[in-house]
């Protein structure tokens, strides 16, 4: 395993993860409630290509709000501070559940809607618990542009960009995930953190 954190601190740091998954949970909560007014449903947007790539429904149930700079959870407040370099990323967009931000020079971005889209269709799938242990164990072995969740979704802003079609896009983010998501529960197991 290639880690970008020293492999003797792993466990520590997979245990910090599961633990601060309740403190997380009401973050996301508190983020909702504060966006729902200003959320927009995808559905809504002129972005023909998320109508050709993701299922109707979820794109009906799904908000996106236009900010200024991207939220992220206060990762060193819930004792997760090898995220805080993450946490100052200047990221153009960020997906927690149904809703996603971008930041504001990217609005227009229909690559940046169909890259969050994918986590949308990934945290659907997987729930927020095993998004965020499948997700924060992605960034610890392989960075933020290397972790799978994320990788599946640049590759698919980039088919987008360059003009290509994406058959069956979401069948496959969703059996991607389910797929890295069983594979980190047998890291975490592997390390003797208990997680379900
Ligand atoms: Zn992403």
């Amino acid at each position: 395993m290639t880690s970008v954190f020293p492999v003797t601190e792993l466990p520590d740091l997979l245990s910090r993860i599961a633990l601060a998954i309740p403190d997380i949970r009401e973050w996301v909560c508190g983020l909702h409630a504060a966006h729902s007014r200003a959320a927009v449903r995808v559905c809504s947007l002129d972005l023909p290509s998320l109508n050709a790539r993701f299922p109707v429904e979820l794109l009906h149930q799904t908000g996106t709000v236009t900010v200024p700079r991207v939220p992220f959870p206060p990762v060193s407040d819930f004792d997760l501070p090898e995220f805080e370099a993450m946490a100052q990323m200047d990221m153009a967009g960020i997906t927690f559940g149904n809703m996603y931000f971008v930041q504001e020079n990217f609005a227009a971005a229909e690559g940046v809607h169909v890259h969050e889209f994918v986590h949308v269709v990934q945290w659907q799938e997987l729930g927020l618990r095993d998004f965020l242990l499948t997700y924060g164990l992605g960034i610890v072995q392989h960075g933020y542009a290397g972790a799978p969740l994320e990788q599946i979704a640049f590759g698919a802003q980039a088919t987008f960009e360059s003009g290509g079609n994406d058959d069956g896009l979401a069948e496959r983010v969703r059996r991607h995930a389910s797929s890295e998501r069983d594979a980190a529960i047998e890291v975490y197991r592997s390390n003797g953190i208990v997680v379900r």
